[in-house]
C-alpha cells in the first residue's frame, strides 16, 4: 500500500475562519489542503444579506461573500476536497486524519469546523429557514425586521441577548420559553423581562410555525404546557435560539473539549490546542462572539501560528 504524500497544513472547514487560514498559509507558499464538509462556505452561505462583516458599506450577499473568500484561497495556491473527517489520530507524527475514503498525513493542523444551531424541528421551520422569517442570529438578520413583531425561543443567555437586540427594531418581541423563568444570567434575564417591548410567554414549545404556503413566516403556533392550550402568535420573524452543537466530535477524543463540546484551547490561547502544531479557529471554539468577522480572525491567527510552527519544524 503506497504512504499518502505529508501535507504542510490541512485545514478542516470551509466557513469564514476555514477559508481566512488558507488564504493566510496559501499566501504563506504552504499550498494547504482544505477539507470542506457537507456545507461548503459554512453557516454564512444560508445568510441571504451581511451587513456587518467590515469593507462592505451596502452590505453583501453571505453566498457571495463566502464565494469571493474561496477565489481568494484559490489564487494563493489552496487545493479544495470535498470530504468529511471521520476520526483523527494526533498521537504520532505526522497527523492523520482519517476521511470515508482515505488517510491523509498533516504537518500541521487547522481545524475550523463550526458549530450548528440547535433547532427545534417543528413543521415550518426547516422550509422557511432562511430569509424566509426562520432564523438564528439576530445580529445578522435583526435588522430585516423594522416596526415588525418576532419571537425568539429559548430561555439563556443567546435568547436573552438576541431578544434584546431585536427590540431596537421589532414592533414587539416575544420571548417564548418552555419553563416560567429564564436559563440566562440574572443580568441579562432582568433586562430582557424588564424591557417594554419583550414578552415573555412562558412555559410554551413552539408546535410549528405557519406560512409555508405562503413562503413566508405568518405566526408561529405555541403550546403551553401547563394547560396543554395551543394558540398563534401573529408574526413575521422566528428567531431560534436554543443553543448550538459544535462540530467536534471526530476530533473530541483527541483534543480537550469544555463540557458543551467546544474545543478548549490551551490556557492563554484562544486558538492553540493540546497537541502541538494543531490548532482551532472559529464557532468550534467559540460559543461567545460566533460572528463571522471574530471566526475570520481566528482563522488567521491559527494560519500565522502554523507557519510559525512549521518554520520551526520543517515546513
Ligand atoms: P443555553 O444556555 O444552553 O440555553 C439554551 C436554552 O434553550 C435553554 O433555556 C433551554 O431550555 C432552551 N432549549 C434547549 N432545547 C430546547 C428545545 N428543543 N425547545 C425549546 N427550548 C429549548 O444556550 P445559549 O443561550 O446559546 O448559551 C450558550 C452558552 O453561551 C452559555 O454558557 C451562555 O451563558 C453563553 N452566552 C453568554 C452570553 C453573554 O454572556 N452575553 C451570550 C450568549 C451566550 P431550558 O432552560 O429548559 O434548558
Amino acid at each position: 500500500m503506497s504512504v499518502p504524500p505529508v501535507e504542510n497544513v490541512v485545514i478542516v472547514g470551509s466557513g469564514c475562519a476555514g477559508l481566512t487560514a488558507a488564504i493566510y498559509t496559501g499566501r504563506a507558499n504552504l499550498t494547504p489542503l482544505l477539507l470542506e464538509g457537507s456545507l461548503p462556505g459554512g453557516q454564512l452561505t444560508t445568510t441571504s444579506e451581511v451587513e456587518n462583516f467590515p469593507g462592505f458599506p451596502e452590505g453583501v450577499d453571505g453566498f457571495q461573500l463566502m464565494d469571493n473568500l474561496r477565489k481568494q484561497a484559490t489564487k494563493f495556491g489552496t487545493r479544495f476536497e470535498q470530504t468529511q473527517v471521520t476520526s483523527v489520530d494526533f498521537t504520532s507524527f505526522p497527523r492523520k486524519l482519517v476521511t470515508a475514503d482515505r488517510v491523509i498525513l498533516a504537518k500541521a493542523v487547522i481545524i475550523a469546523t463550526g458549530a450548528s444551531p440547535r433547532m427545534t424541528g417543528v413543521p415550518g421551520e426547516k422550509e422557511l429557514y432562511g430569509g424566509k422569517g426562520v432564523t438564528t442570529c439576530a445580529t445578522c438578520d435583526g435588522a430585516f425586521y423594522r416596526k415588525m413583531d418576532v419571537a425568539v425561543i429559548g430561555g439563556g443567555d443567546s435568547a436573552a441577548e438576541e431578544a434584546l437586540f431585536l427590540t431596537r427594531f421589532a414592533s414587539k418581541v416575544y420571548l417564548v420559553h418552555r419553563r416560567d423563568s429564564l436559563r440566562a444570567s440574572k443580568i441579562m434575564a432582568d433586562r430582557a423581562t424588564s424591557h417594554p417591548k419583550i414578552q415573555c410567554v412562558w412555559d410554551s414549545v413552539p408546535v410549528a410555525i405557519e406560512g409555508v404556503a405562503e413562503g413566508a413566516v405568518s405566526g408561529l403556533r405555541i403550546k403551553n404546557l401547563k394547560t396543554n392550550a395551543e394558540s398563534v402568535l401573529p408574526l413575521k420573524g422566528v428567531f431560534v435560539a436554543i443553543g448550538h452543537v459544535p462540530n467536534t466530535g471526530p476530533f473530541a477524543a483527541a483534543l480537550d473539549v469544555d463540557e458543551g463540546g467546544y474545543f478548549k484551547p490551551a490556557s492563554g490561547s484562544q486558538i492553540q490546542t493540546n497537541v502541538p502544531g494543531v490548532y482551532v479557529a472559529g464557532d468550534c471554539a467559540d460559543h461567545v462572539y460566533r460572528q463571522a468577522i471574530t471566526a475570520a480572525g481566528m482563522g488567521c491567527a491559527a494560519a500565522i501560528e502554523a507557519e510559525r510552527w512549521l518554520a520551526e519544524h520543517g515546513g
